[in-house]
């Protein structure tokens, strides 16, 4: 099927008790079985609850694998993945990771044992070098927020292989709409569903994808040992935002495109990050791995003073932390999203303090331009 049609229907059969051709919010802890050892298949919703198994059902097959767990978060989905590592495991990953990807990364699970190499993987040299003895996963984020930075991700699947090593893709600012790291090779595929998945910025949730059979068995018992597992009306809530996840996307990337381009002609911008622009240094590793660029677009205004002079100036941009919602917003990471991380590492990286954020929603591009334009006047 086509991914609009799976979209809409896979997973989810018209209720067998009433027709009902949404799946009902099944709002249960336990099940009545029918006798010792015999039961419908459902015990306890922490295990099972079938709103959840919908939705898990739908992002498994949207993503080309073969099982997915919905969490209550997408840290929780992070957080459940990491439980597969014991103490003394590496693990490399993308230095400029999501922020809370970062500290639960440095902060928590240091203390436990696991040992972090964070480096810059669009470089599979940098990849290669960080090899210890005791690597056992890979953890990419491609684009990279804020500075959409892109990693090869065929490339880097093939040196796992080769290594034995477990790739882990959190695909979140892409949607299994424009890109299915599966299918390049990942073995695991991340999700925080609160952004583009959802889409409406009405709900928290992550999900986690594999398409092997061990994977899938490790994952589903982490799920039901740790419980970070998603709610049923907020599986429900994700459910209907991926019914319309392809025309979503469709615009996003469309707004975002012509924004950019906007962008890249008004004089008071002097640097514009959008994987959508040929001046994009992995424009043709996007265009190679994804079929679209996406909704983020990152632009230098030269300065604190005048980010701040935008960003309050803006009136259809909501200023606000999160991304992937139908509503535009506007962040300014260095005081927001990247504010633990350490100006060393953001000066590495090309974070300025005058970089500002865009998620661009879905609403009329002349609106979104006129209300940019407006806020630039300002500088
Ligand atoms: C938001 C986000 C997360 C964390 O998800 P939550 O749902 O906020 O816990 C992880 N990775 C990326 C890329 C994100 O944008």
């Amino acid at each position: 099927m086509g991914f609009s049609t799976d979209a809409i229907h896979a997973g989810q059969e018209p209720d067998p008790t009433t027709g009902a051709v949404t799946v009902p919010i099944y709002q249960t802890s336990t099940y009545v079985q029918e006798g010792i050892g015999r039961n419908k298949g459902f015990e306890y919703a922490r295990t099972q609850n079938p709103t959840r198994m919908a939705l898990e059902r739908n992002v498994a097959i949207l993503e080309k694998g073969s099982a997915g767990f919905a969490f209550a978060s997408g840290m929780a989905s992070i957080t459940t993945v990491m439980l597969m590592l014991k103490a003394g495991d590496h693990i490399i990953v993308t230095d400029n990771v999501y922020g809370g990807t970062y500290r639960v990364f440095s902060q928590v699970f240091t203390k436990l044992g696991l040992d972090y190499t964070f480096v810059d993987t669009s470089n599979l040299e940098n990849t290669r070098r960080s090899l210890k003895p005791n690597t056992r996963v890979v953890y990419i984020e491609t684009p990279t927020n804020p500075m959409l930075a892109l990693t090869d991700l065929r490339s880097t699947a093939n040196f796992c292989k080769e290594h034995e090593l477990l790739m882990v893709v959190d695909n979140t600012f892409m949607s299994p709409y424009f890109q299915n790291p599966l299918q390049l090779g990942a073995d695991i595929v991340l999700h925080s569903t609160t952004k583009y998945l959802n889409g409406h910025s009405d709900g928290v949730g992550g999900v986690a994808v594999v398409n092997r059979k061990d994977l899938a068995e490790r994952l589903g018992f982490l799920q039901n040992a740790a419980g970070g597992i998603l709610s049923p009306f907020d599986s429900w809530l994700v459910l209907r935002g991926i019914k319309t996840l392809a025309l979503r996307m469709q615009k996003h990337n469309e707004n975002a495109m012509k924004i950019a381009e906007y962008l890249t002609h008004e004089p008071k911008v002097s640097k514009v990050f959008y994987p959508g622009l040929s001046s994009h240094p992995h424009h043709e590793l996007a265009r190679k791995q994804a079929t679209g660029f996406g909704g983020m677009i990152s632009f230098d205004v030269g300065g604190l003073d005048n980010a701040k002079k935008v960003v309050e100036s803006v009136r259809i941009f909501s200023f606000a932390e999160s991304l992937g919602g139908v509503e535009s917003l506007i962040g300014h990471p260095v005081t927001m999203t990247h504010a633990s991380v350490p100006i060393e590492k953001r000066n590495e990286m090309g974070l300025t303090d005058g970089i500002i954020r865009l998620s661009v929603g879905v609403e009329d591009v002349e609106d979104l331009v006129n209300d940019l334009k407006q806020a630039l006047s300002r500088i």
